[in-house]
Formats: C-alpha cells, sequence, structure tokens
C-alpha cells in the first residue's frame, strides 16, 4: 500500500475526461481495465489510446479516463471480501469464463476452494486488488483518490454533456459511469450514492434492502441464543413468513446472542423484500438425510445421550432441555428447531444490497442507460444480487468491463 500511495497523488483541480468513472470499487476498476481492453483489441495503446475505429477519441490524441474514488485507497472492500481471502468469482456463475479470463490477463491465477468457489491462488484478497491495481497504473488511469463525488448531472451540451461536481471541484465528462455501489458495508464507502446520482438523471431505483446479512431473532429467544452462541452447524434452514415458506437453504449456520448467521442465514435473507415482519421464523433441519422416524429408531436406542453422536454439545444440551426424554419430541426438535425471526443486523453487516437501478433502464449487453446517451452503470448500483460464493463479485467484474468497453465504444 505503501507503493500505492507514492504512485496516488491526491489530484487537485478539475478535469475534461473523456470517461469518468464515479467509484473505484471492483465494478469501477474492472470498467476502467475494460476500456483499456477495449483500446487494447483494437491494436491500440492503452494507456495513450489515440481514437480509431470505433472510439470517438481523434487519432493521435489521448484518451482521458478518470477514477472519481472518496477513500484514500480503491477497492477497500475487496480486501475484506471472503475473510480476507476474495472468492472473486464462481464457476457455476454466468460470464465466469470472461472473468477468469480478465484475471489471466492481469497475471492472476485462481484455485477451486469446493461448490465451484474460486479464490486467487495467494489466497489472498490483496492480490487481486493488487492485480487490478498494477494494470490501473500500467494504464495511466487517472486515480482521484480521496475526491468524493457530490453530484453529476447530464446537461444540453452535445460534446461533453456530464457535470462531476465532486471535492475537488467541477469536472466535465463525455461519458460517465456510475460505480458508486449500493448501500451495503458503508465502512468500505459504499452509502448509496450511486441511487442519488442515478435519480437526478431520471432513472428509478428499487428501494435498497440489505442482503446476505446476518439475522436478529425476537427478545424470547435470547435465552436459547445465549446457550448457542459460538456454535457452528451445517443444517437446512427454511425461512417462513406466516404459513408461507419463502425459500430453504443448505450450508453451515452460525448461532450469535442476537440471532443466526452463516451462508445459509445469509442467502436466506435476499428473501426478505416485503415479507411481514412480525411473522418470520427459521425453522432448522440439523439431519435432512434422515427421516423423523429413521431418526427416532436411532436416537431411541440412546436416549438422551444418543443426541451426542448427531448434534454439537451445546446444541445437544439444548435440543435434550426442551425435548426432556421423549424420542418423539427429540426427532422433531431435530427435524425443525424454530427460531422467531425480528429482522436483519443492518448495512454495516450486510454483504450486499438487494435493490437498485432496475435492469430494464440498462441494455444488458452494454450496460448504457436507456434514458441518457453516454451514461453506464456497473456493480452494486444495479438492482443484482446472488447468493454467498463469488456470485456477487462475478457481477462487478462482469458488469464493469462490459460498461468500460462499451464506453470506450461508445457503444
Ligand atoms: C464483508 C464483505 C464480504 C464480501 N465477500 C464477498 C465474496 O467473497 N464474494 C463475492 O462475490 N462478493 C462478496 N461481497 C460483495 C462484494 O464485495 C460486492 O458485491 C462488490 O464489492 C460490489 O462492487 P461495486 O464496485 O459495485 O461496489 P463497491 O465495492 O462497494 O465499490 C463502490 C466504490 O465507490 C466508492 N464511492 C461511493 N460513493 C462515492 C462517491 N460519492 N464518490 C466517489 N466514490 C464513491 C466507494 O468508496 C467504493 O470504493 C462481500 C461484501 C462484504 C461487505
Amino acid at each position: 500500500m505503501g507503493a500505492m500511495r507514492e504512485k496516488h497523488v491526491k489530484l487537485e483541480g478539475t478535469g475534461v475526461y473523456d470517461i469518468a468513472i464515479i467509484g473505484g470499487g471492483a465494478a469501477g476498476m474492472a470498467a476502467a481495465i475494460g476500456i483499456g481492453l477495449g483500446a487494447k483489441n483494437r491494436g491500440l495503446n492503452s494507456s495513450a489510446a489515440s481514437g480509431r475505429q470505433g472510439s470517438r477519441v481523434a487519432p493521435g490524441e489521448r484518451l482521458r479516463v478518470a477514477i472519481f474514488e472518496k477513500n484514500s485507497e480503491p477497492g477497500k472492500k475487496i480486501l475484506a471480501t471472503g475473510n480476507g481471502r476474495c472468492n472473486l468469482t464462481n464457476t457455476r456463475c454466468d460470464g465466469f469464463e470472461d472473468v477468469r479470463a480478465f484475471f489471466l490477463e492481469l497475471g492472476l491465477l485462481m484455485r477451486e476452494g469446493g461448490d465451484g468457489r474460486l479464490y486467487p491462488m495467494s489466497g489472498q484478497a490483496t492480490s487481486v486488488r493488487g492485480a487490478l491495481w498494477e494494470c490501473l497504473t500500467r494504464m495511466g488511469t487517472e486515480t482521484r483518490l480521496e475526491d468524493e463525488v457530490l453530484s453529476v448531472r447530464a446537461t444540453e451540451r452535445t460534446e461533453i454533456p456530464f457535470e462531476i461536481n465532486a471535492k475537488s471541484g467541477m469536472h466535465a465528462a463525455k461519458r460517465v459511469i456510475i460505480c458508486a455501489g449500493g448501500k451495503a458495508g458503508p465502512q468500505h464507502g459504499s452509502t448509496g450514492d450511486s441511487y442519488a446520482f442515478a435519480r437526478a438523471m431520471g432513472h428509478s431505483v428499487i428501494s435498497p434492502l440489505p442482503a446476505l446479512v446476518p439475522m436478529t431473532c425476537a427478545d424470547a429467544e435470547r435465552p436459547r441464543l445465549a446457550a448457542l452462541k459460538g456454535v457452528r452447524v451445517k443444517c437446512l434452514a427454511s425461512l417462513f413468513s406466516g404459513g408461507a415458506k419463502l425459500g430453504q437453504s443448505a450450508g453451515e449456520l452460525q448461532f450469535t446472542e442476537y440471532g443466526l448467521s452463516g451462508i445459509c442465514i445469509l442467502d436466506l435473507s435476499r428473501l426478505l423484500r416485503g415479507a411481514e415482519k412480525n411473522s418470520l421464523r427459521v425453522c432448522l433441519d440439523f439431519a435432512p438425510r434422515l427421516s423423523e422416524s429413521e431418526l427416532k429408531t436411532v436416537i431411541g436406542k440412546n436416549l438422551p445421550a444418543g443426541l451426542d453422536g448427531i448434534l454439537p454439545a451445546k446444541l445437544a444440551a439444548l435440543v435434550a432441555q426442551e425435548g426432556r426424554d421423549s424420542a418423539d419430541a427429540l426427532a422433531g426438535l431435530i427435524k425443525n428447531l424454530t427460531f422467531v425471526v425480528s429482522g436483519t443486523k443492518g448495512w454495516k453487516e450486510a454483504q450486499v444490497t438487494a435493490g437498485g437501478v432496475p435492469l430494464d433502464e440498462i441494455r444488458a449487453s452494454t450496460m448504457r442507460s436507456k434514458l441518457i446517451p453516454g451514461l453506464y452503470f456497473a456493480g452494486e448500483a444495479l438492482n443484482y444480487d446472488g447468493v454467498c460464493g463469488g456470485y456477487n463479485l462475478n457481477w462487478a467484474w462482469l458488469s464493469g468491463m462490459k460498461a468500460g468497453r462499451a464506453a470506450f465504444f461508445d457503444e
């Protein structure tokens, strides 16, 4: 990071840009590289891209690209992803081959970590950000750190239509890519500014909700949670609102003092939009491959110690206490331990945002706005959210690359 800061002069003064990227996170960095790759594919020098076929830059002219990033470093959130290991894509994602090729071009190799999840070969998120950063530096992209964008406006001017009001002053751009993220993880920089920019230019915004976020439980659950705090266990979790089952997810569950966490709970949290808050519950099945009667037979042979061969000790103790000595009740609890849910932990603990600029207001092949010529969106600013496993970063890279390339060719 020392080297990064050296290369990063805090830029003062205003600029006129061919392409301005708002937000230097995963999508913004991929967009800037997409511009460079677009230039390279046309046989142009990406750091001083003289315009030829397609790009609207005059021959011999340098393409001026800037990333406006409010943090003092780009890609801060990338470092927090995958518990510092960065689960950067998944072999099951749409467009995964393109993402892999993109990173290969940057010299980053990947290795699989189960269920198609891909991580950098180094096992460190810093390698991912480093590879992106190296490439941007090579390409000569102007990265305006600590330069928060306050507003973006599309004017009537035809040549340089966009006005960007940033902390450093007023800037102008021919094309703008909005990559300022959603509202999840505000401590990493994304506080929902994409939505204000989009609305100001006539786009609608589907109300943002925290997703991939732990769930909180009703106060009445506190004693049970206190007994289970810290327990991690594999299960099949089902989410209900009143009598309606909203969905189910299998994977690791983690009990906390306030509620439920772990991958299966994070995935279920994506389904909470529109759910009746006061009738939510999560039902946990700790033996999804066994029927209740099979379980009863196993437990009944060795009561109450039979539970210890099935569940972690603290969970076995709670189930034993609630099921007393009845094999029927114990098997029922193992198949269906229910917790009343009160809500979610909120933006600070959310990994992604559900909601954002509707995808039908954007052309899918170019990420270009259908409303404003020259305006593009990428990443979490848009109404896309995926399950855990690399789907969200895959979207950020892919949509960023597409937007960058399309902005370069003015598609
Ligand atoms: C703890 C955590 C772990 C995660 N782990 C994974 C994982 O392993 N795999 C996975 O696929 N996904 C993961 N995600 C989700 C993934 O990180 C996001 O979906 C992805 O980073 C979104 O990329 P983005 O570029 O759209 O937004 P962001 O990464 O949020 O970047 C937006 C950038 O815009 C900047 N910005 C915001 N407003 C302004 C402004 N007004 N002016 C200038 N700059 C601005 C921000 O500072 C930020 O740098 C995780 C998220 C979190 C929080």
